[in-house]
């Protein structure tokens, strides 16, 4: 089919929540995606901070292919030996003991909002069921996940939201003060909100933020669907805050694009859900566990990607504050770690997403004016050097 075709095909039988660059993708290595019409590009969106390891990682492909010819899915009426390998290396590689597997990041949330009442009403009484949430955060879609989303304009003709929500400042010591009371079970942050525009935080907040928590008897949520698994340097982001949170939430990077999320928590934490209290008839599955497990080892594998990314990302970074110190006037600011890097333009920045694609490099405009980049963990000094040097000409022609 012809890209034009597809485009309509899309027009007419796909419900129009996204806004999509008029391109439909046929084939990936690495860092480059083919279009139906024979084009390449260079991929600094990896599918949302999803493929860490490039498009179709060899050692992935040949996972799924196994697993796919054996077994692919039996539900969690019986023992899974790749369920129980990927959860183990989660453990191993975290504060966590125990994981609730599920598919989508929306619904590692639901899970974690869940326990964190299930445990605090028992432990508590039924009147400490509170979440505080950070301003411009976002958890997910589903009326959970979305309560929980500090924004606006992403409940605009939802509402009424779950109650039990209550939103303060990211960064903000005294408002999380503030907003603490006897009711208040938990906190769940971003730690660096993704979706919000790659905002960063003190690593003085989050310290207290733990400390905050352990004081009053209140859980530590920490949503690492987009900063998880590597994507910041650090197999886990709250590394960098030397920090431990009481349930984290993972789900982008896990399988490399084929539908796996995870909730991780403590054993004191994960025994208020008992049998019959959640559930998810794909979570955990064959075929998704054995694309996660391939995907988090080659990770892992002598710890060169997750050196290579703060590296890689350092290099990036001071690229991306080369072109502000050019055009002070059109960049705001450079922020990120590892390779989640954000650019905030004094404007709205979709033309210059579209421009970069019609040059070949796919990134993406997220919090109306900040252009966000993660790219694969692959990447290479010179694919951030073909991507700046663009960037620099289309911002130079906005200056
Ligand atoms: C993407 C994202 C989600 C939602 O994940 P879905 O798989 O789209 O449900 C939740 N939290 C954060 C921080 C995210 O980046």
């Amino acid at each position: 089919m012809e890209t034009k075709k597809i485009i309509e095909g899309t027009n007419k039988y796909i419900a129009n929540t996204y806004k999509r660059f008029p391109v439909a993708f046929v084939k990936g290595r690495g860092m480059t995606l083919y279009s139906i019409d024979g084009k390449e590009y260079t991929d600094f969106l990896a599918g949302v901070a999803v493929n860490i390891l490039g498009h179709c990682h060899p050692k992935v492909v040949i996972a799924i292919q196994k697993q796919a010819q054996r077994l692919i899915h039996t539900s969690n009426h019986y023992h899974n030996e790749h369920a129980v390998k990927l959860s183990r290396l989660l453990c191993d590689h975290s504060f966590a003991d125990k994981v609730f597997f599920a598919n989508s990041g929306a619904e590692a949330n639901e899970a974690a909002i869940k326990i964190a009442r299930k445990y605090s009403t028992k432990h508590y009484g039924e009147k400490k069921y509170e979440i505080i949430t950070a301003l411009n955060s976002f958890h997910g879609r589903t009326m959970g996940a979305l309560s929980a989303t500090g924004q606006e304009k992403f409940h605009q003709g939802f509402q009424p939201m779950l109650p039990g929500f209550k939103y303060v400042a990211f960064n903000n010591i005294d408002a999380l003060k503030a907003a603490t009371n006897e009711s208040t079970a938990a906190v769940m942050l971003e730690p660096i909100q993704g979706e919000g525009g790659v905002k960063v935080a003190s690593k003085e907040y989050f310290q207290f933020v733990r400390n905050h928590c352990t004081e009053n008897n209140i859980l530590l949520i920490l949503d690492e669907i987009q900063t998880g698994l590597g994507r910041t340097g650090r197999f886990f982001a709250y590394e960098h805050y030397d920090i431990e949170p009481d349930i984290l939430t993972i789900a982008k990077a896990l399988g490399s694009g084929i539908p796996i999320s995870a909730m991780l928590t403590r054993d004191k934490i994960a025994e208020s859900f008992d049998q019959g209290s959640h559930g998810a008839t794909f979570g955990g599955g064959h075929l998704a566990c054995a694309a996660a497990i391939a995907s988090i080892e080659t990770l892992l594998e002598d710890g060169i990607l997750l050196s290579e990314c703060r590296r890689l990302g350092a290099y990036f970074k001071s690229a991306l504050l080369e072109i502000q110190k050019k055009y002070p006037n059109i960049v705001v600011e450079v922020r990120g770690e590892g390779l989640l890097l954000g650019m905030e333009l004094v404007r709205e920045c979709s033309q210059v997403a579209m421009a970069c694609f019609e040059r070949g490099m796919l990134i993406n405009c997220t919090a109306n004016n900040v252009l966000r980049f993660c790219p694969p963990l692959i990447v290479t000094e010179e694919d951030i050097d073909k991507l700046c040097a663009i960037l620099t000409e289309i911002i130079g022609r906005l200056s």
